[in-house]
């Protein structure tokens, strides 16, 4: 049979129950509900196989920053597929496009972030990060210093490494993680776990817990942290502006190399053109992945700064993937981050979209089910709550309330994501202000259907 757009929802849905594993997805619950097709794209707006019009709240996986269906990125990878479809980075070999997206994130990136070693994802480039930062200190004559400090609910991607890095305990109760020589620390979620402290005081109370961490282990034993500079897949959980600045602090004090995940926030999600430059932290490195590509082509890498980057390049670094720095993501990379700098869509992203944005979406807190509203750049959650003042949680499972409120937003046309009793958004960066008013107006119904 030929599976094609045109066939009924029912059939696709269950040729697709029959022999499509599905990420993070239960299948059974699959089997009974059927899953949701989709067909098109085009703008902020899905369709599907019912054609239903539905507002991406969350650029795909947070990754469609210039919004779908742009032909100069098409026509970019077929003219790519048809000079040089693949060739590798290995063994002294190298093409234009890697060369090109090299120099290019050079220019882009903060400070003497000057390297890029490529991946096929966000995962692969945390598994490079990980042995790049041992590697590195192992060059230097220090090769006990090994451990990486990460933090609870930290997302850094699905591999052994990445998983591990994380701070998911759903994912590490699964296939053995974490893998030895990760140490987790608190994080800085202020309205699940501040207590009677304010903020600020919670901020720095949860930044000491990384010198307390590397006391504990012993400073010549820690080689890096990793952190996400606003935890995107933990709920968007913005830290409190205490927190950065004394991570920074610490990380100089004890020589721990510092990498900033830029999965989710680079290439314009904070407002800026990365995470960093909008937290005011100085990274050793750079996990960069999704927003590189729009989506449109899986790649991801390391920026790595100079002092780094030529320690490793003094040894051989015995690591690479097939597709590291692949001409044709490469290329659709390269063309995606001309469209975001001509058009000048971080620049107005971060100038006039997320203002108004974060105006109307921190007024969802008047909302009854509303506790705190966050937002940095074009991120931003809800937390749901039973009574503001005290911060309660859900007493059920506090997925439940979250994953009524998605269905609710499915229903009236809406993707929100739901992390426990967080709702989470992460809009292209071309959304405008009118489908930013549509986005609310949804966003506000399904919270009223929830009551
Ligand atoms: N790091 C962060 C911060 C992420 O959010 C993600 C994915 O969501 C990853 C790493 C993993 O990236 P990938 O799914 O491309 O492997």
């Amino acid at each position: 049979i030929q599976i094609s757009n045109h066939m009924p929802t029912k059939e696709l849905q269950a040729l697709d129950a029959a022999h499509h594993m599905h990420p993070f997805t239960a299948g059974n619950e699959l089997a009974e509900k059927g899953v949701r097709v989709i067909t098109r794209a085009n703008g902020v707006t899905l369709t599907d196989s019912e054609g239903n019009e539905i507002l991406d709240a969350m650029a795909g996986l947070w990754c469609v920053n210039i919004g779908y269906g742009r032909e100069e990125l098409a026509e970019v990878a077929a003219r790519q597929m048809r000079e040089l479809p693949y060739y590798n980075t290995f063994f002294q070999t190298t093409h234009v496009p890697a060369i090109a997206l090299a120099n290019r994130l050079a220019e882009l990136a903060p400070g003497d972030l000057n390297h890029v070693f490529f991946a096929g994802s966000g995962s692969e480039a945390n598994d490079t990060n990980m042995r790049m930062v041992r590697t590195y200190w192992a060059q230097k004559g220090k090769p006990e210093k090994q451990i990486i400090i990460s933090r609870k609910n930290a997302y850094h991607g699905s591999t052994m490494g990445g998983a591990s890095l994380g701070g998911m305990t759903p994912m590490h109760a699964q296939g053995g993680l974490p893998i030895p020589g990760i140490h987790h620390i608190d994080q800085p979620n202020w309205w699940a776990e501040g207590g009677d402290m304010s903020p600020e005081e919670f901020g720095l109370a949860r930044a000491r817990a990384l010198e307390e961490a590397i006391l504990e282990l012993g400073e010549d034993k820690v080689a890096a942290f990793i952190a996400e500079p606003v935890q995107g897949a933990g709920g968007v959980i913005v830290p409190p502006e205490t927190y950065w600045p004394e991570i920074q602090r610490i990380c100089d004090k004890y020589e721990i190399l510092l990498i900033a995940d830029e999965v989710i926030c680079g290439f314009g999600r904070t407002g800026q053109w990365f995470g960093s430059q909008t937290m005011g932290i100085r990274p050793h490195i750079m996990t960069i992945a999704k927003g590189l590509s729009s989506g449109y082509a899986p790649i991801g890498g390391s920026i790595v700064c100079d002092e780094v980057a030529e320690v490793i390049g003094a040894c051989e670094f015995n690591h690479g993937y097939t597709y590291s720095g692949h001409p044709v993501a490469a290329a659709v990379a390269l063309e995606n981050l001309r469209i975001l700098d001509e058009e000048k869509i971080v620049e107005t992203c971060g100038a006039e979209t997320a203002p108004y944005l974060k105006q109307k979406w921190e007024a969802l807190a008047d909302h009854p089910l509303v506790g705190e509203a966050r937002i940095v750049g074009m991120m931003g959650s809800i937390a749901l709550t039973p009574d503001k003042a005290s911060r309660a949680r859900f007493a059920s499972d506090p997925g439940t309330i979250g994953l009524i409120c998605r269905e609710r937003c499915f229903a009236n046309n809406l993707v929100m994501r739901h992390v426990g009793d967080r709702m989470i958004i992460s809009p292209p960066l071309v959304i405008s202000k009118s489908e930013i008013d549509a986005l609310i107006e949804r966003a506000s119904r399904a919270l009223d259907e929830c009551l």
